[in-house]
């Protein structure tokens, strides 16, 4: 079965233009015909499963959520977050030097912190900034 880029964006609740990156990064199974993306459904069931983390679970693995958030928002504000593409998000460290890519659709951090304990802020404030964007291109639709 097949779906195409308007109907796949109402399913995995994203923008068209994201389904749009997704195939064409193979995130999704999709092949072009005349001009226009046709989705394979069971991958975008699977992408769709695959999930992207909201606020709340990121935060969930915070003993101190309220300070993550806090945190989290800082990123947010020194503008360290930068999208590369439809999910993923560089994240630069507060000396400039070193670069993390977030990635938001599994939740996962290049970073130090992430790697040894499975969370940190750069996540949460990648999902934080994403569920920003999203809410924006909504109300823009
Ligand atoms: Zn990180």
């Amino acid at each position: 079965m097949t779906t195409d880029t308007a109907s796949a964006a109402r399913q995995a609740n994203v923008t068209p233009r994201t389904i749009r990156t997704w195939a064409r990064m193979s995130a999704v199974a999709a092949v072009k015909a005349h001009g226009r993306w046709v989705i394979d459904t069971d991958s975008l069931r699977h992408r769709i499963s695959l999930g992207r983390r909201t606020v709340a679970a990121q935060l969930a693995a915070f003993t101190d959520a309220k300070s993550a958030q806090a945190k989290a928002e800082e990123l947010i504000e020194l503008g360290a977050l930068i999208p590369l593409d439809a999910w993923r998000y560089l994240a630069v460290s507060s000396s400039g030097r070193d670069g993390y890519v977030v990635d938001t659709l599994a939740g996962t951090c290049t970073c130090k912190g992430y790697v040894y304990t499975g969370r940190c802020f750069h996540t949460v404030a990648a999902v934080m900034l994403e569920s920003r964007t999203t809410a924006q291109l909504a109300l823009a639709a």
